[in-house]
């Protein structure tokens, strides 16, 4: 339990961990800090936390945990206005969706004596704002801290049960490695499904219109991610540059080897391939990850409703125990 929880930025993520510090009581106050002055109104009307403020260095006064809540690009000033308000002895977090440019951006900012520990939930949808959120959102998601060498055992140990109250289950793991798998499980997804959706976007109308007419599960599963939110995946990019340029080179090798495939007939080289990638899918799915239900669970004709997924065991093929629904960064 934490004496007073401030939240910077109440969209998605962070309107999300106030329900659902409320729903557990994890916090006695909470305390929300945003930008606009019509965002903080909305989180009020929401009731979404104790006491709003747009005075982001009044809102961490006495916090003992304070959680980063906006897209990563806005840390800097973010901490300039909060670093002197920082209450000896608290925790300072995040939930950016890079590690390494956060740690580069915020450490030398940071006064003596707070604890700094920098997290990501791999949870998310495509919705955006204090609306968007919803307090099951971390439920049998993974969250990655990556606390420098050094940081204070018994902090960390804070932060983690915090997280595993929201229902998340935690790892801790060097933040170059949480940004090399991200690029790859989540950060070139979403530059593919920005680029496909955006060829077709430049197509002539009357295409266009029967791509849209006729769309169907492949096309339509990425204008889903696609509409994620541009600001935060704008930062994404801007901020884990290398390790996504990395992961798009071996993608783009692999996709120069499957098109050679396709252009001389490769059957046998097209099937070994879709025969592995399928094994992939079938592993996130026994880890708890994804519905096994066909087509994402929609309902066709009924009601149903999508597979309940139970709590995910470890996927060593992909390097990690991960990773989150929707579409998290
Ligand atoms: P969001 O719904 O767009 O919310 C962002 C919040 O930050 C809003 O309250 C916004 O408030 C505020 N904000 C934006 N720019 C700001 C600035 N310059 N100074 C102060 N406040 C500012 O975004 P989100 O999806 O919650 O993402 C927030 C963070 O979570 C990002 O760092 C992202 O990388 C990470 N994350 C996202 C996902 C996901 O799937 N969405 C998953 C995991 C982690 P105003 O309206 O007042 O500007």
């Amino acid at each position: 339990m934490f004496e007073k929880l401030a939240l910077i930025g109440i969209g998605l993520i962070g309107s999300s961990i106030a329900r659902a510090v409320r729903q557990k009581g994890l916090a006695r106050h909470i305390a929300i800090t945003t930008r606009k002055r019509e965002t903080l109104e909305e989180a009020r009307t929401l009731g979404l936390g104790d006491s709003y403020t747009l005075d982001a260095a009044d809102a961490v006064r006495d916090a003992d945990l304070v959680i980063l809540c906006t897209p990563v690009g806005a840390y800097g000033p973010v901490m300039e206005d909060i670093a002197a308000n920082l209450m000896p002895g608290a925790i300072l977090s995040d939930v950016g969706s890079v590690k390494q440019h956060v740690m580069k951006v915020i450490e030398p900012l940071l006064p003596q004596g707070i604890h700094f520990i920098p997290g990501h939930p791999l949870a998310g949808t495509e919705h955006s704002g204090p609306a968007a959120g919803f307090p099951e959102l971390f439920v049998n998601r993974w969250c990655v801290l990556t606390p420098a060498p050094g940081t204070d055992p018994v902090a960390i140990a804070r932060l983690t049960a915090f997280w595993g109250a929201l229902g998340s289950n935690v790892e801790s793991m060097d933040a170059e490695h949480h940004d090399l798998v991200l690029a790859i499980t989540s950060h070139v997804p979403h530059l593919i499904a920005y680029n496909i959706v955006g060829t077709v976007a430049d197509l002539e109308a009357d295409t266009q219109s029967e791509v849209i007419k006729f769309s169907a599960s492949g096309f339509r599963d990425f204008t889903r991610i696609a509409a994620s939110d541009p600001v935060m995946w704008r930062d994404v990019f801007l901020t884990n540059r290398e390790a996504v340029l990395e992961m798009l080179g071996r993608f783009l090798e692999d996709l120069s080897r499957l098109q050679r495939a396709v252009r001389v007939g490769d059957g046998p080289a097209m099937e070994a391939l879709f025969t592995r990638t399928r094994a992939i899918r079938r592993s996130i799915i026994t880890a708890g990850q994804e519905t096994a239900a066909p087509d994402f669970g929609r309902p066709h004709g009924t009601s149903e409703a999508a597979t309940p997924v139970p709590p995910p065991p470890s996927v060593p093929e992909l390097g990690i125990r991960e990773h989150g629904g929707g579409e998290d960064a």
